[in-house]
């Protein structure tokens, strides 16, 4: 390791002990940052690397709810406003037993730099809580979203900070959530994107994060002058980004094999069509089932435990959660002949693997730039409730595809190394590059 990402990463892990996941997302951005930073040593001088990793505010509090049988549950919420300096902080919630002061504080360090190479003005944060909405019923998830809303109200806004989904937060949360806010400040305003249509929520929002993945794999394939057609692809996990980048790979002529929960997966060598996609919907967005349940409804394989990653395919789509993809796995699907992993999750692949990928020179979209329409899209719900319109499906998703392109070519831009591009240092430095600058057009704040 370079002797100046060693030391700031001693600094990073002794100010922040035990949260590795934040050390690795950290890591790797300085990686590709501080030779840049090397080269201008403006931002060295205004210490930019060592303020963008420290969170502007972190707030952690008290979930008291009570379930169905009468019992009093408590759980823990937190949400960690990161970064403001380009608008106010944007990303997820994330509603999973696994959430922790580490995983978030990684999510919401990457998403600076992903909404900053949206072009978009919104600063980086990231929120939720170890709640399980598995098991739950819709009336235990409603009380939980009240009394998560009830102290996370204080701390949001418009102008402040605007929240969305995540893991475990869809549509139905997010209807609650905003009901609560609502009724405490009496107020109708665009505190939370994500919302249902018929109460300010933009056409191709649920879409964005699966198709805006699936556009920049297209891109990435274009450099090599190679389209979809044909293409065998897997892909990982079931839920809102995984579904949706099984419908764009089907209208772009792809054929999608698998997908997975965190039970097991399924493989599909037939592909899975529009129909059996249909199914899946209904099976995790209505009945919230188990893939299982695919496999049984269409005989095809079930794997229990595994992740599609040992499957043949010409490209790969890790849609599930961080970590999904060891180095065995890696060099699997090199082995296999995958040319292209654009991820629809944050950080699926763990370093040694995304190692893996850039020695193989395979096309790697790093996901802080692949799954950045969702966020995008966001953004695009922000304006139109700022200007209280309502754009078309078309229009929202020609803006979204223009974004993925635009994501694409800064990149190219920046992570151009002799006639490959490196989509890890080019999404690293393009995005850091605004965010830096603005910081120092902003003073020591
Ligand atoms: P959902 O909750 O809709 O779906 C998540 C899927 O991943 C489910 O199939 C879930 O299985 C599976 N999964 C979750 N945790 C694990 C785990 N620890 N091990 C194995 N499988 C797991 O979430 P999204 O589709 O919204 O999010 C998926 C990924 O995409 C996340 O990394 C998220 O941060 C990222 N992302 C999402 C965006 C969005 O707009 N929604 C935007 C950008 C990134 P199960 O049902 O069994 O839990």
């Amino acid at each position: 390791m370079d002797k100046n990402v060693e030391l700031f990463m001693e600094g990073i892990i002794q100010r922040n002990p035990g949260e590795k996941e934040f050390h690795q997302a950290v890591q790797e951005v300085a990686e590709s940052i501080m030779p840049f930073i090397n080269k201008n040593p403006k931002y060295k001088k205004a210490k930019i690397l060592e303020r963008i990793a420290e969170p502007e505010r972190v707030i952690m509090f008290r979930i008291p709810w009570m379930d169905d049988s009468g019992e009093v549950q408590i759980n823990r919420g937190y949400r960690i406003q990161m970064n403001s300096t380009i608008g106010p902080y944007k990303g997820g919630l994330r509603f999973h037993p696994s959430v922790n002061l580490s995983i978030l504080k990684f999510l919401a360090f990457e998403q600076v730099f992903k909404n900053s190479l949206t072009t978009l003005p919104m600063g980086g944060g990231k929120g939720g809580s170890n709640f399980d909405p598995k098991g739950k019923t819709d009336n235990e998830v409603m009380r939980f979203c009240q009394s998560f809303m009830a102290e996370l109200f204080r701390h949001i806004g418009p102008n402040t900070d605007v929240p969305a989904g995540d893991i475990g937060v869809g549509g139905r949360e997010i209807g609650f959530l905003f009901g609560q806010y609502k009724k405490i400040r009496n107020e109708f305003s665009g505190i939370l994107t994500g919302k249902a249509l018929n109460w300010g929520g933009s056409l191709i929002r649920p879409e964005a994060t699966g198709y805006g993945c699936v556009y920049f794999a297209e891109e990435m394939m274009k450099t090599r002058k190679e389209t979809l057609k044909g293409k065998i692809c897997t892909v990982s996990g079931s839920g809102n980004v995984a579904q949706y980048t099984v419908e764009k790979l089907n209208q772009l002529g792809a054929k999608p094999v698998t997908l997975s929960d965190s039970n097991g997966m399924i493989y599909d060598p037939d592909g899975i069509d529009d129909k059996k996609l249909e199914y899946v919907m209904e099976l995790k967005n209505v009945r919230r089932g188990r893939i299982k349940e695919y496999a049984e409804k269409y005989g095809v394989t079930y794997e229990e435990g595994k992740r599609p990653w040992h499957i043949k395919c010409d490209m790969a789509f890790p849609s599930a959660t961080q970590n999904e993809i060891n180095k065995s796995e890696a060099k699997k699907l090199v082995d296999n002949g995958c040319t292209c992993v654009s991820e629809g999750a944050n950080m699926p692949s763990e370093p040694d693997a995304i190692n893996v990928f850039i020695n193989a020179k395979i096309l790697y979209g790093p996901g802080k730039a692949a799954n950045a329409g969702g966020v995008a899209t966001s953004g695009l719900e922000m304006s139109q409730n700022s200007l209280k319109l309502s754009w078309s499906r078309e229009e929202v998703d020609e803006r979204l595809h223009n974004i993925m392109k635009s994501i694409h070519s800064s990149c190219v831009k920046y992570g151009k190394e002799g006639n490959i591009v490196n989509y890890v240092n080019g999404a690293n430095i393009a995005g850091f590059v605004k965010v830096a600058d603005a910081m120092l057009d902003q003073g020591l704040i």
